[in-house]
Order: structure tokens, then C-alpha cells, then sequence
């Protein structure tokens, strides 16, 4: 399974996460951690250290083989903006590694993966 890197991203972002994580469980690929450390510096860079202090992350997680963000803001249509952007940016990001991938379906089961790290029984697809 892949190493979950929430923590680190918590480490990295203490004002942004308040030194704890998402309300709901959440999970971050490694593939994906440097799609949202840079997110969260772009976040960061945008709110005041008020509005900061007030940005809550609801949850991060995984859904039909995107990155999906919840997270609650003053400035939420200005925010939603830089999120929306890292959630389209997943759709070819390997979750795994975070070379170029695309979104395989293996009987319901979505992923972006890149050829390498592509489940032996998604293949053919
Ligand atoms: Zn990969």
C-alpha cells in the first residue's frame, strides 16, 4: 500500500492545519504531496495570518481517482480556485510516484497511475 503522507504535510503547514489534521480521516499519496504542499504555500500566501487562523481543512481524500479537497475559509471562492486547480492537476499526477499518469478504472476501482505502477490486473486497459 502507499506510504500516507498526511503527517508531513501537517508538519509543513502548521498554521495552515493548526498542528492537527483534517475533521474527517483523510489520506494523501505520496504521488500527490508535492501537488498539495504547493498548494497549501499558495493558500498560505493568499490568506491574512486572521483569515489563516480561521481556514479549517474539512478533509482530503481520494475520489473516482481525483484529489478531492474540503476545507472551510473566509475567502472560500478565491480559495476553491487554487484547490479546483490541484484537483484537475491530479487527473495525471501518479498517486504513487508523482510522474505523469492517467485515471485507469479496474472494475470500479480508479486510480492515477503512471505505466509503471499501473495494477497488474488494470492492465490492458
Ligand atoms: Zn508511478
Amino acid at each position: 500500500m502507499d506510504e500516507d503522507k498526511l503527517q508531513s504535510l501537517i508538519d509543513g503547514h502548521p498554521q495552515l492545519f493548526h498542528g492537527r489534521g483534517p475533521e474527517v480521516e483523510s489520506y494523501v499519496y505520496p504521488g500527490w504531496y508535492p501537488l498539495l504542499d504547493h498548494l497549501c504555500g499558495e493558500i498560505e500566501r493568499l490568506l491574512t495570518q486572521e483569515e489563516t487562523k480561521r481556514f479549517k481543512w474539512l478533509q482530503i481524500k481520494q475520489k473516482f481517482g481525483e484529489l478531492r479537497l474540503y476545507f472551510r475559509s473566509d475567502r472560500r471562492d478565491e480559495v476553491q480556485k487554487l484547490v479546483s486547480q490541484a484537483e484537475k492537476a491530479s487527473q495525471t499526477i501518479c498517486q504513487v510516484c508523482g510522474s505523469h499518469g492517467r485515471i485507469r478504472d479496474d472494475k470500479g476501482y480508479f486510480a492515477v497511475r503512471c505505466d509503471k505502477h499501473t495494477p497488474q490486473r488494470a492492465k490492458g486497459y
